[in-house]
């Protein structure tokens, strides 16, 4: 029998990118947050409201603005939402990083 080799410390939480469906630690993932202004991107993780994650890249968070982002803020993206996300997304990555070290995946 294996062993489990269950670890003890700190409790990474995990969530789910809308635009790949991939799970990372919370940290590597971008928040977006539905806000009385419109969706905004939450770089410091303190935004009140409901949030979704995404990749930092424009394939997956274009990918996620195409559906799955209205259902997971329960929203529809309003034509400003969507400029605003837009224009966000100009300055990321086209896709996603690869991870060149991918410790403790599975
Ligand atoms: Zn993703």
């Amino acid at each position: 029998m294996a062993k489990k080799g269950r670890r003890k410390g700190r409790h990474i939480p995990q969530r789910t990118c809308v635009g790949c469906r991939e799970v990372n630690a919370k940290g590597d993932l971008l928040r977006l947050v539905r806000t009385p202004k419109g969706v905004q991107p939450d770089a410091s993780g303190k935004l009140d409201g409901r949030g979704a994650y995404v990749h930092a890249n424009q394939d997956c968070l274009g990918r996620a603005m195409k559906g799955p982002l209205n259902g997971a803020l329960q929203m529809v993206l309003s034509a400003a939402d969507r400029e605003g996300l837009e224009a966000y997304m100009r300055d990321l990555p086209a896709e996603k990083a690869r991870a060149s070290n991918s410790e403790g995946a599975g």
